[in-house]
């Protein structure tokens, strides 16, 4: 097995049919990601605000890497290894940002040192002496996608993945991709140090840093959302601009797959669900919202998952 290793000089802005690999990778490589954090790190102080960087370069992905072997039709399996990130990360907020954006009078910038103690530090870099609130270290991903039929900015989250700003993915976690494209043109980027569900302010503890991850495929099948899988359960992570049409697609595809998975009728399967499954939140302020529906496992397994949303 090879190793592949892609810098955070190489990035891309949208996942779109026409970007263009910039490294390949055969299955089961070791492929290492180098990330820019969502502001293509234009804000390093407290005094640079949000509202004046460049937003032509918001959102980069690291990326795209070629998977030898993957086709469009296919299921595209992301396993995270490790993530590594720098020791300071950025929160911004401004006027009509997140969701409270009407009560925000004005642009603010905030630093956070990340400690060997594995720590976030909400005090900023001018207050050494001052020790502010530790926050956990929980590094993820927001962004991991692969390219769409059509050209979707990397900060909109969809059926290719993309800014899903899930905390579930992280180290452990196994992110599953349908395929639009030969090869997947996976790209990753957008790593937080420490993010709550809803992202409610607009922004995560936002990091540069490096994403390890190895691949691998399940030929044949088609998912019509990501999927994550981690040690106990599994999330259908749909995303889209209206959350109630999101939270109706997530809880339809998790009633599905139990009515597979438990050979139930639809009526049981909607009421196993009601009983098992949980309906969280990832993110609530990107252009299209992300929800996620959790079913535990132990009543599904992956095969069942894909053989019931593969039949449609
Ligand atoms: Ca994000
Ligand atoms: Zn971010």
């Amino acid at each position: 097995m090879g190793y592949v290793f892609v810098d955070s000089s190489k990035v891309v802005y949208h996942f779109g049919p026409d970007i263009s690999p910039v490294a390949h990778a055969k299955l089961g490589d070791i492929i290492c990601f180098e990330t820019l954090d969502c502001f293509s790190n234009q804000i390093s102080s407290e005094n640079q605000l949000v509202t004046n960087i460049d937003f032509s370069k918001v959102n980069p992905a690291t990326g795209p890497v070629h998977i030898e072997g993957v086709e469009r039709g296919d299921v595209l399996v992301v396993k995270i290894l490790d993530i590594e990130t720098r020791n300071w990360g950025v929160i911004v907020t401004a006027p009509g940002y997140g969701v409270l954006g009407d009560k925000v009078k004005s642009a603010r910038t905030k630093i956070c040192e990340i400690r060997e103690d594995k720590f976030v530090y909400f005090t900023g870099k001018g207050f050494a002496n001052f020790v502010g609130l530790k926050l956990p270290y929980r590094p993820m991903i927001g962004v991991i996608g692969v390219a769409y039929e059509e050209k979707i900015p990397c900060g909109v989250p969809g059926k290719h993945g993309g800014n899903m700003d899930t905390k579930l993915i992280t180290k452990g976690t196994t992110v599953y991709l349908p395929v639009f494209k030969d090869g997947a043109l996976l790209g990753i980027g957008d790593l937080h140090a420490v993010m709550g569900d809803g992202e409610v302010c607009v922004a995560g503890c936002e990091v540069s840093g490096k994403v390890l991850v190895t691949t691998d495929v399940i030929k044949g099948k088609s998912i019509p959302w990501p999927i994550v899988e981690t040690d106990d359960a599994f999330y259908l992570i749909v995303s889209l601009e209206d959350i109630n049409k999101a939270l109706y697609e997530a809880t339809d595809l998790a009633v599905r797959i139990l009515q597979h998975s438990l050979a139930l009728d639809w009526n049981e399967a909607y009421m196993i669900a009601s009983m098992i499954v949980d309906i969280q939140i990832s993110q609530l302020v990107d252009p299209a919202k992300t929800v996620r529906a959790r079913i535990p496992k132990g009543y599904v397994s992956l095969t069942k998952i894909l053989e019931a949303l593969s039949k449609t």
